[in-house]
């Protein structure tokens, strides 16, 4: 099993190695082509701040935990100046803010000095406005594209609207094709939306949608609410095989997926030394990659720490192979990779959250009350069960959908006799298991 999965990922490497990018992989290691080794990016970018982009569009997507991507012209001639307060409001919750020129005018007849007064002003016009990220990609007004040496100074990438799928590794990101959807296009159902996601699966593609106006907010080519809040509910339910992000955060992944290099600096019984890391410049290229190591060999399962902090990890089977998984940034500090024999961590094949971090509960051993911590990477519905030494259910500590972040909750003993106690938690598909001591 060991020779064939070094073969696979000497495969992986020469593979990689032919198409021209710097990704350098030591054996044992894959990283996903997205997200967590999703099939399809999907992201959903609108123009011109239409009303109910704000009113509607953004409320729908933080309830889905999905990130969109809001294009503005920060003239006042288009559609009267920036709402900056609207717009810091929605970076704040993880949307991206990016250019849509100053004026709003076609570039393509513009001499290069207004072209890139365009280009720069608007840029630097947001990032004098919105704190918290910076401004990174532009969309063409009437999706006509400015001239590429100007747009490089500037952005990391374009977005025009030829109505196809980007491929995984796009041939130009100073020309990253969306599809126009709403009256005007031809995506309009939830069902048009969920067909251009499928058509990406076989090649691991990206969708993009462009949308104007909701209902009849007086927006280009207005889309239904219904159906763009039905598309983001199949884009839930099929969580495993589409990854919903910005514009902005996708073109990061990509760049970052293709100049990653992932070096062991120590291998020790039960730990691993990991480095992650790219010659991007971290200002920009700040964004989590997904990573896949192989087990080594006796190895029941893993933890993974970085900087002394517990990363959410999930086990996963892959090519008769158990991998342990996990997002890092690159150029943040070394990763530890350490054997574990007492958690019951078990994946189900296709399961996509990540397993939660369920840390060691304290006190133990403990008599009568001890607190179990763990952290969710995404939200998600959540089950905190305490188990007696013989499986029999003595307590429900928890049950609901929690948002991602740090959780506790309090295991009281009070009735109950001394022994050993197991608090499992199941998060999605994840469940992890630990044991405790009740001594009075
Ligand atoms: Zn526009």
């Amino acid at each position: 099993m060991k020779k064939s999965l070094f073969h696979h990922s000497l495969m992986l490497l020469l593979l990689t190695g032919c198409t021209g990018h710097s990704q350098t992989l030591a054996p044992g290691y894959e990283v996903g082509v997205w997200r967590g080794f999703r099939s399809v990016a999907v992201s959903y970018t609108f123009d011109d701040a239409c009303s109910n982009q704000f009113a509607l569009a953004i409320p729908m997507f933080n309830e889905h935990d999905f990130n969109l991507t809001l294009f503005t012209a920060t003239g006042t001639d288009w559609i009267g100046p920036p709402n900056w307060t609207r717009l810091q409001e929605a970076a704040d919750q993880g949307h991206e803010i990016a250019s849509h020129s100053v004026t709003h005018t076609n570039m393509s007849g513009m001499n290069d000095s207004l072209q890139n007064f365009e280009l720069e002003a608007s840029k630097a016009d947001i990032e004098a406005h919105i704190t918290g990220q910076k401004c990174v990609t532009h969309a063409y007004p009437f999706c006509v594209a400015a001239k590429k040496s100007i747009m490089e100074k500037y952005y990391i990438a374009g977005r025009i609207c030829s109505g196809t799928i980007v491929p995984r590794n796009p041939a130009d990101f100073m020309n990253i094709s969306s599809f126009v959807c709403g009256d005007q296009g031809s995506t309009r159902t939830a069902k048009d939306f969920m067909a251009r996601a499928r058509s990406a699966i076989k090649s691991k593609g990206w969708a993009v949608y462009l949308l104007h106006g909701i209902d009849n907010d007086g927006g280009w080519s207005p889309v239904a609410s219904e159906e763009l809040r039905a598309s983001l509910d199949s884009l839930s339910a099929n969580a495993d095989l589409f990854w919903v992000e910005t514009f902005g955060n996708v073109v990061r992944y990509i760049k970052e997926r293709n100049a990653v290099s992932i070096a062991e600096t120590s291998v020790q019984d039960g730990s691993i030394t990991v480095q992650v890391t790219d010659e991007l410049d971290n200002e920009i290229y700040n964004y989590p990659v997904t990573i896949r190591r192989v087990l080594p060999e006796g190895w029941p399962s893993a933890t993974v720490s970085r900087n002394g902090l517990a990363v959410p990890f999930r086990m996963v089977e892959s090519n008769a192979a158990l991998f342990v998984e996990f997002d890092a940034v690159p150029d943040c500090g070394d990763i530890v990779i350490s054997r574990s024999d007492e958690t019951g961590v078990r994946t189900r094949r296709g399961a996509t959250a990540f397993t939660p971090v369920l840390s060691r509960n304290y006190p133990n051993p403990f008599n009568p009350s001890t607190t179990l911590h763990f952290s969710l990477a995404a939200a998600g519905n959540v089950t905190l069960k305490v188990f007696d030494a013989l499986g029999k259910e003595v307590q429900t500590l928890m049950r609901g959908r929690l948002p991602a972040g740090a959780h506790s909750a309090v295991f009281h003993a009070g009735g109950l006799e001394s022994g050993v106690y197991f608090c499992r938690l199941e998060a999605g598909d994840a469940v992890q298991v630990r044991k405790m001591l009740l001594l009075k």
